[in-house]
């Protein structure tokens, strides 16, 4: 079955739950109009579907192989990367300075989407470059911006992330790789990162590594960090390549998923005499310039999980109205119906769609807060918005991702034992998506992010704001007594009480019990994603309802519908957990766990 982009819900979630109107309204977008917002979406469409997608599952069976020292990526990666580079889609959200199209976040983001719903492991590598590019245009020197934007931006070089090393993931401040100062202002890069995605290839002439590295008289931990550019090939003064830089592929993992994307073992300054690196940032500041690249690349992560979830909706609703298998109460004499007519498979893919439409608005809307804080004239506007990007970013990278798998799951399901033969394409699907909860942040470290770091922000009062949107609609809904509402109002108004109050409870436990707030982390951010989702989804019904025909797709009524009474009803069971299952959560201690 092919993918097809699903422009009408993309422009629905970006109308209704993301503001849209109201973004061209305040001149937030400059000349763009809803038209031509949603001719880039056909346009990105038409490049998933037509270029990307076929080279899915080929690329998964031929993956990605280190020959004689080279990275070789599956036939037909490069003319792909070609094309993509070419077409200037790689360049969306970046400034026009740098050659960019300066288009903003929330089309990048719905371009995102459907690239990775083409093909997830083609995805990665302008993912990643977009991230460097973030993070270069932030703190880079004037010198650096020159040389390597342009670049980059045109998709000509493709840019890296180099944090993990065998002994530090989650935890950074362990990592050992050296950078030595040289005379010329230069440093020399020394060390070992695994796990880097694209970190080597044949697809570019030149490949943009931002590596994470320890200056000798650095202080301990987090704050001792510094980040470099380090260049596959060293540019000469006048934009040429020179000669290569001693980094190198030492291997390629073999991975449970996403085979095409290389992910390298990386080697810097095996020769003896280090990579040649230039600081990005101040030193042992480079936590601080990574967080720039991570905090955009863990709403493009996020947006991914959404990616897997369309993708393999549209993939288990196609294959349930083909199979046919039993009698449903409207079959007649003894014909066996299509499996989308039983009640349990209709549950399942109501679930697969509602769980991707409210993923998809969180996605959206955290997009649109990353147009407000960078566009908005007024500074007071520009901050509330960072406020929000900070509270929604761990929300929109560890909900969506959460639920990719789930939905990826329950796609194999509804194709019965076919699902778990490769040839439907449901086993792929599933496979890839299972990386998306653990790269860019795990999404145990997002939770103890927004609980930790993010409720507390302005001494509470962003989350605090942000909830008392939320039960605006809440009420909204309940107030317009719809019949085709259903009871949506007072389910979404008992999930968004359930996220009040175990907000109420964090805020206590992380004075008095951090332990019970950490254990809690994972089902609150759950919670706060169901809340969010449902709510978004209502925004859709209501504009639904307000604009007749021309509000959104003809679903959104009944996919609001169900989440908050199918979906949303988990709610006040999380609060529970979070404000009662601490104790026996942490009662077994460590040492008798495996007892
Ligand atoms: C396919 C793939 C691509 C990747 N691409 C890149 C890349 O391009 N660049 C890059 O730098 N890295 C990359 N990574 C690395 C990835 O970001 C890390 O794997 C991830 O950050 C987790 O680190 P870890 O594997 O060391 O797990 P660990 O940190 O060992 O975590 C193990 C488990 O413990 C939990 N945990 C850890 N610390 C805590 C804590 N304090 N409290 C509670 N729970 C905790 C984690 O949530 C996790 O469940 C990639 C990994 C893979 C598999």
């Amino acid at each position: 079955m092919t993918y097809r982009a699903p422009v009408d819900d993309i422009m629905h979630a970006l109308k209704a739950s993301a503001g849209l109107d109201q973004m061209i309204g305040q001149g937030l977008l400059g000349d763009l109009d809803e038209a031509t917002i949603r001719a880039v979406i056909e346009q990105a469409g038409k490049f998933g579907a037509e270029v990307l997608e076929p080279l899915s599952a080929p690329g998964d069976r031929a993956g990605s192989k280190l020959v004689d020292g080279k990275v070789v990526t599956p036939p037909g990666w490069k003319e792909a990367y070609q094309q993509f580079a070419s077409g200037g889609w790689g360049a969306l959200p970046a400034p026009e300075e740098w050659g960019g199209q300066n288009l903003p976040q929330i089309v990048a983001t719905a371009a995102g989407e459907i690239w990775n719903s083409a093909n997830l492991s083609f995805g990665l590598c302008p993912l990643l470059t977009q991230g460097a590019i973030d993070a270069l245009e932030a703190q880079g020197s004037e010198a650096l911006k020159r040389t390597y934007l342009p670049k980059m931006v045109t998709g000509e070089w493709t840019g890296t992330m180099n944090l993990t090393e065998p002994h530090a993931g989650s935890d950074l401040g362990h990592l050992k790789s050296r950078a030595v100062k040289q005379p010329d202002g230069t440093y020399r890069i020394f060390g070992t990162k695994i796990f880097i995605t694209y970190g080597d290839h044949e697809m570019t002439d030149n490949i943009i590594h931002l590596v994470l590295a320890r200056l000798p008289d650095a202080p301990p931990g987090t704050r001792g960090i510094s980040l470099f550019l380090v260049p596959k090939y060293l540019v000469n003064e006048d934009g040429s390549l020179g000669k290569r830089n001693d980094v190198t592929c030492a291997g390629l993992e073999h991975k449970l998923g996403i085979h095409a994307s290389p992910t390298a073992v990386m080697k810097y300054g095996e020769g003896g005499d280090g990579a040649v690196g230039y600081l990005v940032g101040e030193e042992n500041r480079g936590l601080n310039v990574m967080f720039i690249m991570m905090n955009a690349a863990r709403l493009a992560v996020g947006t991914q999980g959404v990616s897997v979830a369309e993708r393999a909706t549209q993939r288990a609703v196609a294959y349930a109205k083909e199979r046919k298998q039993g009698r449903a109460a409207s079959t007649k004499g003894t014909d066996m119906a299509p499996i989308i007519e039983h009640p349990d498979i209709r549950r399942s893919l109501m679930t697969m769609r509602a769980l991707t439409q409210a993923a998809r608005a969180i996605c959206l809307v955290t997009a649109k807060e990353t147009d407000v804080a960078r566009r908005a004239k007024d500074a007071g506007e520009r901050a509330a918005a960072a406020n929000r990007v900070a509270l929604l970013t761990p929300v929109a990278k560890a909900f969506s991702t959460d639920i990719g798998c789930e939905v990826a799951s329950i796609g194999v399901q509804v194709h019965g034992g076919m699902g778990f033969i490769e040839e439907t394409g449901a086993a792929q699907i599933y496979r890839d998506a299972r990386i998306l909860p653990i790269y860019e942040g795990t999404n145990g470290i997002q939770a103890i992010d927004i609980v930790v770091r993010k409720l507390p922000l302005e001494g509470g009062k962003v989350v605090e704001a942000y909830i008392g949107e939320l039960k605006k609609t809440a009420d909204e809904v309940r107030a317009s007594n719809r019949p085709e509402f259903g009871r949506m109002g007072e389910r979404l108004g008992e999930a968004v009480v359930a996220l009040a109050e175990a907000t109420r409870w964090m805020g206590g436990a992380l004075q008095k019990n951090q332990e019970a707030a950490l254990s809690g982390a994972t089902p609150y951010l759950r919670l706060f994603g169901l809340a969010a989702g449902g709510i978004y989804l209502a925004r859709g019904a209501l504009a639904a309802t307000r604009n007749g025909a021309s509000g959104g797709p003809a679903q959104s009524i009944a996919v609001a519908r169900f989440f908050a009474e199918n979906l949303a009803t988990a709610a006040p069971g999380l609060k529970d957990t979070i404000v009662g299952g601490a104790e026996s959560a942490l009662a077994v201690e460590p040492e008798t766990l495996s007892a």
